[in-house]
């Protein structure tokens, strides 16, 4: 018989004190246009790669700036760099520039190639 009904979701919160920023840092001091995201979410909505996983590159970015370093750095090795993000953007953001700085970043504190 097939099993239905609910579970409880598990709880989370965001801490940002005990959060790391510095991925965030290093990329706001490299590519300013990181500060005119207005996550729109239209570079998500245009990649190939969300389009058939998980990934939203819209999602990264939030966690990069709240200082989620794990989690972010699971998710963006889903990223090609093929910059299909950044014709579309919006507000100019330089997305895939962003991304490359993001691992640059992860090697450089984590020690840890994405
Ligand atoms: S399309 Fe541009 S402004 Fe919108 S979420 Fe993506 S990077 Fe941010
Ligand atoms: S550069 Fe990455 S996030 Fe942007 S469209 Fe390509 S795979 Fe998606």
């Amino acid at each position: 018989m097939e099993k239905f009904g609910f579970s409880i979701s598990k709880g989370r919160q965001i801490d940002y004190e005990a959060n790391d920023r510095s991925v965030a840092d290093y990329i706001f001091a490299r590519e300013s246009s990181f500060r005119s995201c207005i996550e729109c979410g239209g570079c998500a909505a245009t990649c190939t790669t969300g389009n058939h996983t998980k990934f939203s590159l819209r999602e990264l970015h939030i966690l990069i700036k709240r200082g989620e370093n794990d989690l972010a750095r699971q998710t963006m090795k889903k990223c090609m760099l093929c910059g299909k993000c950044t014709l579309v953007c919006p507000r100019g953001v330089n997305t895939r520039n962003i991304v490359v700085l993001a691992k640059q970043a992860f090697q450089i504190f984590d020690k840890h190639a994405v």
